[in-house]
């Protein structure tokens, strides 16, 4: 029988943050995947796990990964865990996921902690539809067609960005969208955890006096349009929260 692949998501900070489910599988599994070793021992060692880890990041996924899918084609189980948070959302293992499925395989993932989704949760701003953008390219010429091209985006938008870029990205969605409400939520679940809400401009002028440090996550409202005005904001009613069902 072949070994399955578990896609175990971690804590984006607390380490309290883990399911028990994923305790289980990285207990049970015979080898755990990391995009980071030394991260993922001091989680399994706050939690008394002892399994063997490999490494597995960007630049040697390509490489690794058909050796991991022989493995649990010999019936050995495989989790994948990333640095913080859910893998592939902005970190490794699509490849990976794409082989095994590609082989056959079976893939479970164990849902958990995500900054996209912390973030979203506590901004403020409408949760009904949003869109993933993860990081905007570093480079400026890239960046901007980026920010054109969701110009007229309605749904809130989630980026995930480096502190030291997060003031010049604010100032080219203000010259570009205008001065839509945001969040910018920094250090979720640690010590220093902070979500400055406000326009562009306010955040702006909180950032002056404190620029930001740690992990960010930015959230921007979507564009308004006569169509779909904006939930929560220029409708009296808040979105219905069960809408889904
Ligand atoms: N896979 C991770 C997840 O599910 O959230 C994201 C990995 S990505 C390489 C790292 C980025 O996520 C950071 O640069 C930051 O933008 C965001 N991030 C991670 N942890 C965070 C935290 N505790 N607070 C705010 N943003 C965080």
């Amino acid at each position: 029988m072949p070994g399955t692949l578990y896609v175990v998501a971690t804590p984006i900070g607390n380490l309290e943050d883990i399911t028990q489910r994923a305790l289980r599988v990285l207990q049970e599994v015979d080898l755990i995947a990391a995009e980071d070793t030394r991260r993922t021992r001091v989680l399994l060692e706050r939690y008394r796990i002892d399994k063997p880890l490999t490494s597995l990041y960007d630049h040697n996924e390509a490489q690794k990964a058909p050796t991991l899918i022989r493995s649990l084609e010999e019936g050995g189980s495989l989790a994948l865990v990333s640095e913080a948070g859910t893998p592939l959302i902005s970190d490794p293992g699509y490849r990976l996921v794409q082989l095994a499925i590609a082989r056959g395989l079976t893939v479970v993932p164990i849902p958990g902690a995500s900054a996209a989704v912390a973030a979203l949760t506590v901004s403020g701003l409408p949760p009904d539809r949003f869109v993933f953008e993860g990081f905007p390219p570093k480079k400026p010429g890239k960046r901007r067609r980026r920010l054109e091209e969701l110009q007229d985006e309605p749904r809130t938008l989630v980026f995930y960005e480096s502190p030291r870029r997060v003031g010049e990205l604010l100032q080219e969605m203000q010259a570009l969208w205008g001065n839509r409400r945001i969040a910018v939520a920094r250090e979720l679940t640690k010590k220093f955890e902070e979500i400055l809400r406000g326009t562009i401009t306010e955040v702006q002028a909180q950032l002056a006096e404190r620029p930001p440090l740690g992990e960010v996550t930015l959230v921007v409202e979507g564009a308004a349009s006569p169509a779909r005005p904006r939930a929560g904001y220029d409708q009296v009613d808040p979105p219905d929260p069960h809408r889904c069902t």
